[in-house]
């Protein structure tokens, strides 16, 4: 059984500043790695453990060059770095059970840490097929598309809420902090967290085994909407050839594949995010 692990690292036990997940921040963000790596080791542990017998990780967060290779038992194989076309969906194709690890809730959730959607500084919110989604439902859409189920979500309670929305309560998820704002939260000690993610992982790889793990329920053809912080960032985007201006800050794309969808995602955020309103 093949494992895909798409980890961020706003959701990971300990973290709640923006400091730690940012590299200028020099001693924060080395926390933040240790702590992203920290809940990888659990769920990696689980899985092989419950029977998994290899798992491709997909290095998620921002420059996407954040786990330290070296650490990996044998049986993983690491994306790392960026560009790449699926950005925290690369290479999920021809695996057999998805986890999302370390993720946060969309853009405009209120007791979120780090709340966001594929970017803090010009995403205001994201509609696919008209349900507001974060990055868990444009990363489940793709998996849909190759009927790859997403079988555990971890990160503050508020993305595992958004993730049981989505999926429905055959998910697995496993919550290590309660978000009290947007860079605050009651946090698990890591001794804590690590064990409810390893047991998470044994349980959602039993409900691959078992085919209880969710497929989003998403229809073709799609409409992906993205409403921006600022109208210039609108502007630029709107300018690409097949791109539909909705109204003064949100563009809309249509199209037949969930591939397409987050090939153009990934062009537009950081088209926009280029722009200094
Ligand atoms: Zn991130």
């Amino acid at each position: 059984m093949k494992i895909y692990i798409s980890v961020d690292m706003e959701g990971a036990t300990g973290i709640v500043s923006p400091l730690h997940v940012r590299a200028e921040a020099v001693n924060e963000y080395a926390f933040g790695c240790t702590m992203q790596y920290h809940d990888l080791k659990a769920v990696v542990e689980g899985a092989l453990e419950a029977g998994a017998t290899e798992i491709l990780v997909n290095d998620s967060h921002a420059r996407m060059i954040n786990i330290d290779v070296s650490q990996l038992p044998k049986e993983v194989r690491l994306i790392s770095g960026t560009p790449k076309a699926l950005g925290m969906i690369e290479g999920v194709q021809g695996c057999d059970g998805a986890f999302f690890i370390a993720y946060h809730a969309m853009a405009g959730t209120p007791e979120a840490v780090l709340d966001h959607t594929v970017s803090g500084s010009s995403v205001f919110n994201v509609t696919l097929n008209g349900h507001n989604v974060g990055e868990t439902g444009l990363n489940a859409a793709v998996c849909a598309e190759h009927h790859i189920p997403v079988a555990l979500v971890s990160g503050d309670a508020a993305a595992c809420r958004e993730a049981l929305a989505l999926l429905g309560s055959n998910l697995i998820t496993c919550a290590v902090k309660e978000g009290r704002s947007n860079s605050c939260a009651t946090l698990l000690p890591p001794s804590v967290s690590f064990s409810l993610l390893k047991e998470a992982a044994k349980k959602a790889v039993a409900s691959i085994q078992s085919k209880k793990a969710p497929v989003m329920k998403i229809a073709t053809p799609y409409s992906l909407e993205i409403t921006f912080k600022y109208s210039r960032q609108c502007d630029e985007v709107s300018y690409v050839p097949g791109v539909i201006r909705v109204d003064g800050r949100t563009v809309r794309m249509e199209g037949s594949t969930m591939e397409e969808m987050r090939h153009w995602m990934g062009i537009a955020t950081s088209l926009a995010g280029s722009i200094k309103p």
